[in-house]
């Protein structure tokens, strides 16, 4: 090739580069125009506590005010941790489960209204969530450095301990008043603190002023607001058989709350490789199997979400399914171990990201 015909492709080539080039910058600084004027770029944060990985992404038009928010929102999960933990002895959760079959021990305002929500989720799936399972927590150590598995006589005595219906709560005065009836009983709001957390970090955002956030404690998921850019907020849920971060579907969502109970969450294998994990059953206090390998709940409280979707997983699809159903403002997603996902009806915008799995909408085959 001769240096006139190498200088004419490079003109041919930049005739052809330069323009795209262009396209792109353009296009580029519309984005940025955009999202100056709409509302900024987010400012997220992680932070270690409740057990898990939170993730707190803010999107306000001041960077400084947006900082404040983090620090404050993370002093508030701290904060909730410290009062709700069975880990720590000088915890609120742990003073009740201490004075278990005695006196009435007083709590916070907020440790109170956790237990109440929890009691009523525990009445609402008939004891399928059940917040009193802390013996049986506490016995198989799922999650710690020692998980067991508790012997026949053992398991017998810790299931007799199980019952949200001999929890009482009190008001005397200003005073909040919890006690659980039977000694050796414990509280466990393992199921429902990171819900509760997340709808606290809410308010933090709230009472900031800002409008717009996505608040994901361990993958329980908050929305606050919409997305400044006005799309839809796009939601992972996770791939139970898969790394984390892998996704089965996502939802496109404007609004809500985003909950997963799943077997994958936390687990132990025994010496002949069988796994257990950590959703109990209250009834006959072993991991429960029952072919699901995760519920998601979506609704507007986190807390609810939280609660439910740990108590739905215990109920089973079918029984699961009638529930949800009959709650107004509650919808769900299934996932079973044969990869089939089943959504109720109330959610309508969704994308399926693993083609392995069968979505349906029903729990008739078709
Ligand atoms: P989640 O990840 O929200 O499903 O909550 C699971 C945690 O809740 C477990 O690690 C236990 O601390 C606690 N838990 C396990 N089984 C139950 C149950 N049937 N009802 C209430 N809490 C439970
Ligand atoms: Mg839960």
């Amino acid at each position: 090739m001769s240096k006139y015909h190498i200088l004419r492709s490079i003109n041919v080539l930049l005739l052809i580069i330069l323009p795209l080039l262009f396209i792109i910058n353009c296009s580029d600084n519309k984005n940025s125009h955009n999202s100056a004027a709409v509302s900024h770029n987010p400012t997220a944060k992680n932070h270690l506590a409740l057990g898990t990985a939170s993730r707190v992404t803010i999107y306000d038009q001041e960077p400084a005010r947006a900082e404040e928010i983090l620090k404050r929102s993370f002093t508030r999960i701290d904060e909730i941790e410290a009062s709700m933990t069975l880990y720590n002895s000088g915890s609120e959760i742990a003073r009740v489960n201490r004075n278990a079959g005695g006196q009435f021990t007083s709590v916070s305002e907020e440790t109170f209204l956790v237990i109440t929500q929890a009691l009523e989720i525990a009445a609402q799936t008939g004891g399928a969530f059940d917040p009193t399972v802390g013996p049986l927590v506490k016995a198989w150590g799922i999650g710690s450095d020692n998980p067991m598995i508790p012997g026949e006589q053992e398991m017998a005595m810790l299931l007799d301990l199980v019952d949200y219906r001999e929890v009482e709560l009190s008001r005397e005065g200003g005073d909040y008043l919890v006690r659980l009836k039977r000694p050796d009983m414990m509280l466990d709001l393992g199921g429902i603190a990171k819900g509760y957390a997340a709808d606290a970090v809410k308010e933090v955002i709230t009472g900031m002023g800002s409008s717009s956030a996505l608040i994901n404690l361990g993958g329980n998921i908050l929305l606050k607001g919409s997305k400044p850019d006005g799309t839809p907020w796009r939601i992972g849920i996770q791939d139970p058989d898969a790394n984390r971060g892998a996704y089965v579907l996502i939802l496109n969502l404007t609004s809500g709350t985003v909950v997963t109970s799943g077997t994958y969450e936390r687990f132990f294998y025994d010496a002949s490789d069988q796994r257990f994990h950590h959703i109990l059953d209250p009834w006959d206090g072993y991991p429960v199997e029952n072919g699901l390998e995760s519920v998601t709940i979506v609704t507007e409280n986190s807390a609810y979400a939280d609660g439910l979707s740990t108590g739905v997983f215990v109920l089973g699809l079918e029984r699961g399914w009638e529930l949800v159903e009959s709650l107004p403002g509650v919808d769900a997603v299934f996932i079973t171990e044969d990869q089939m996902i089943y959504i109720t009806p109330g959610i309508t915008s969704y994308t399926l990201s693993n083609q392995e799995f069968t979505i349906r909408s029903t729990l008739q085959s078709p």
